[in-house]
């Protein structure tokens, strides 16, 4: 069973008091850096480098146009690019236009990276039919939106014809946000439905983690979590491995 590491960037920086009112969320060490401009505690695009970089492995990461300028971090993601990790669409509904506004987040998006969007995660999993039909129309290969739970399956599966789907198995809102679990406890959940998963003979298992929680209490176990899958043997991999191997029909669906 393949492990495939993906990363949602909602946002890469936030106003000093918005930090300060979560104070808890944070070390104490990481606060006074963040409140000297030292270190901006919302940005860990190089943490999430070097956590992946240290056992060999890539993942997705997918990038919104709307929520922020992507001028900010176009180099770091341009070097990332280079480095063997996968960009994709972050992409964000308005119900108002959202065929137009599709479009132009995703030829944006290709024209500022120089890369073709290829895979899409919707911003706050927002996901139906005709999302998905629109999808298609427009050369998406595959989605990553729907919760494995929602499937039933963890597996890649084609979903609305031609889209290829890659459910999401765990995500860290949903354990820190949702179930208010503790770090020790969501460890203990993932390894749990790891191994439900590959009893029932699941091909893949998603991980989300966000980008800008790799600091924070609770998306700080992401550095752990990378390193016991590891150690455990799994094969780490980015979205479009598993979606060219089901394009080649070395795994099957
Ligand atoms: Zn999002």
């Amino acid at each position: 069973m393949y492990i495939v590491l993906t990363h949602d960037v909602d946002s890469i920086k936030r106003p000093l008091r918005h930090v300060l009112s979560r104070w808890r969320r944070f070390t104490i060490s990481d606060l006074i850096r963040h409140i000297f401009h030292i270190d901006n505690l919302y940005n860990n695009f190089d943490e999430l480098i070097s956590i992946e970089d240290s056992v060999g492995s890539r993942s997705t990461v997918f990038i919104p146009v709307q929520l922020f300028s992507i001028d900010e971090i176009k180099d770091k993601l341009k070097t990332m690019i280079r480095e063997g990790w996968e960009i994709q669409l972050h992409y964000v509904y308005e119900p108002i236009q959202y065929e137009a506004l599709f479009k132009m987040q995703k030829s944006y998006l290709e024209s500022e990276l120089d890369i073709k969007v290829q895979g899409v995660r919707v911003h706050n999993l927002i996901i139906n039919d005709s999302i998905l039909k629109m999808f298609e129309k427009e050369g998406i290969i595959y989605d990553t939106t729907y919760r494995a739970e929602a499937l039933n399956t963890y597996s890649p599966l084609y979903i609305h014809k031609k889209i290829i789907e890659l459910p999401i198995a765990v995500m860290d809102a949903d354990l820190f946000g949702r179930l208010h679990m503790s770090e020790e406890k969501a460890l203990r959940y993932i390894f749990k439905k790891l191994e439900n998963a590959k009893e029932k003979n699941e091909k893949i298992f998603v991980i989300l983690f966000h980008q800008e929680a790799l600091r924070m209490k609770g998306g700080r176990i992401y550095s752990d979590l990378v390193k016991m899958l590891y150690e455990r043997g799994y094969e780490l991999v980015r979205c479009i491995d598993i979606v060219n191997r089901v394009l080649k029909g070395e795994i099957k669906v």
